[in-house]
């Protein structure tokens, strides 16, 4: 199959030399990355900025930007079947960037943000590819993947709840939720972010197979 998968955060400039990002590290989506590649896939790893080296085969499309990640998004899904939105796309960005680098001034600064475009929500509805989007939640995460899984349009929804600090974001090992369109749910308990990357592919194709109308 062919593999579209996001990793890392995106950066929103303020200016010339400051931006707004996040905490994520990439790892998830580079371990997803490379076990496709395991599994024979192939694989377009779309990633913000990240100390990671890609998997040999992957193809690597480098963005930093919400923006250049949407436009790198829809020109990759032309051709694939199955989108994996690891990526922390920013929700939020600078209303407007400032030309020159801000001054300090010993007042406070007003940031205004404006929402990002939300790349899950403008894919098309009807599609020939399997999209598996994912929510970080810091509570009641299954409330929120299972809303987030219908509002964004996804086949799949992968949770991780960031409540526990030994696990999630930046470290190496995670434990996931994994929810459906036909409301069935799945646990992979607390492991490596490699093992859990190689269960979420195996149950991403079965998945994907049982939807898709093409063969493979
Ligand atoms: O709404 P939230 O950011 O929590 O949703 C996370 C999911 O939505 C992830 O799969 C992420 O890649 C995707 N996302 C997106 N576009 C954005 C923000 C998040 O596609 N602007």
């Amino acid at each position: 199959m062919k593999f579209v998968i996001t990793a890392g955060p995106t950066r929103e400039p303020i200016d010339p030399v400051r931006f707004l990002s996040n905490r994520s590290s990439g790892k998830m989506g580079y371990a997803i990355a490379s076990a496709a590649i395991e599994a024979g896939h192939e694989v377009v790893l779309i990633s913000g900025p990240v100390n990671l080296a890609p998997p040999a085969d992957a193809r690597l499309v480098s963005v930093i930007t919400s923006d250049e990640m949407y436009a790198a998004v829809h020109q990759a899904v032309r051709d694939c079947d199955v989108l994996v939105m690891c990526a922390a796309v920013a929700d939020y960005k600078p209303a407007r960037v400032a030309k020159q680098k801000i001054k300090k001034r010993d007042e406070k600064l007003l940031l205004q943000l404006a929402p990002a475009r939300d790349i899950l929500k403008s894919l098309p509805r009807s599609r020939d590819f399997f999209v598996i989007g994912f929510a970080a939640e810091t509570n009641d995460v299954e409330e929120h993947a299972r809303a987030k899984l219908a509002t964004k349009n996804c086949d799949m929804m992968v949770a991780n709840d960031l409540s526990d600090p030994e696990i999630g974001m930046e470290s190496d090992e995670i434990a996931v939720m994994i929810f459906s369109r036909n409301a069935e749910s799945e646990r992979i308990s607390r492991a490596s972010k490699k093992i859990i990357a190689r269960e979420l592919v195996k149950i991403i194709c079965a998945n994907a197979k049982k939807v898709l109308t093409k063969k493979f």
